[in-house]
């Protein structure tokens, strides 16, 4: 679905990206790690629209999206749950779901503010609450919500538990889990590499700016050295 060849991504004169190469096939999740520092930011936004590649193509759905601006990349259905969440401080949870909705993959049973509410019920409570006033947790649902909200054919989540507690974490891989059995694809960037592996299926691990493996869950849990390699864990 989505397949990114060579892809070169600069800031000014520093290069940060160096013939990047990445694929997210049909209904799989696949995973984009790495330390800090290495490019999974960079690669998202590469993605998406938001920073211009200076060389290789990115293709989604075999149309090439490069150099593409980002609104036309997110109405292909693409949809992104950013780095930090960005969600609208003053705005209410209601408000966060409803203000950029959209049925950009054309599904006959989009996601709606229904659906979301209950895909989510803690969003419920805490509908008419402002997005300042939301948990962490709290936060990235409504991050997920409003991506949802999209229905997008592709789903990107740049750090999906950063800084959550442990419960919430277990809440946000089940719903994960529950979205990829509904058929959605997913690409996916954590550091917890042993939760969401189970629910993930190809690996790629990003080492300054280039793909340094790629590989299944259990080539990727089960190898010591790979993971303190290029995890530092
Ligand atoms: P993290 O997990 O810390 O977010 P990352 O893997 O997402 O790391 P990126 O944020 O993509 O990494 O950064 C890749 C490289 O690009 C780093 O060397 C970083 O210093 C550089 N970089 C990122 N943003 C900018 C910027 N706005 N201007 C200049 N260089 C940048």
């Amino acid at each position: 679905m989505l397949e990114l060849n060579k892809v070169e991504t600069f800031y000014g004169t520093i290069q940060a990206l160096f013939g990047m190469s990445l694929r997210c096939e049909q209904g799989q999740v696949t995973t984009l790690i790495g330390r800090n520092g290495m490019g999974k930011t960079t690669t998202v936004s590469t993605i998406i629209g938001t920073l211009a590649s200076r060389g290789g193509e990115i293709r989604f759905d075999g149309e090439v999206v490069t150099g593409k601006p980002a609104y036309e990349v997110a109405q292909l259905g693409i949809g992104l749950v950013p780095e930090g969440r960005q969600i609208f401080p003053n705005l209410s949870v209601r408000e966060n779901l409803i203000a950029t909705a959209a049925n950009y993959s054309g599904s006959s049973d989009p996601w709606t503010l229904d659906k979301v509410l209950e895909f989510f019920p803690r969003l419920h409570e805490r509908l008419d609450n402002q997005g300042n006033q939301l948990s962490g947790g709290e936060q990235q649902m409504l991050a997920i919500g409003r991506a949802l909200m999209l229905n997008p054919r592709l789903l990107i989540l740049d750090e999906a538990t950063e800084g959550l507690a442990p419960l919430i974490r277990q809440e946000i891989w089940r719903r994960l889990e529950q979205l990829k059995e509904s058929g959605l694809t997913i690409l996916l960037i954590d550091k917890n590499i042993d939760e969401m592996a189970p629910i993930a299926d190809r690996h790629f691990i990003i080492e300054k700016g280039q793909v340094a493996w790629e590989g299944d869950s259990d080539g990727l849990t089960g190898d010591a050295e790979l993971k303190a390699r290029y995890l530092g864990i």
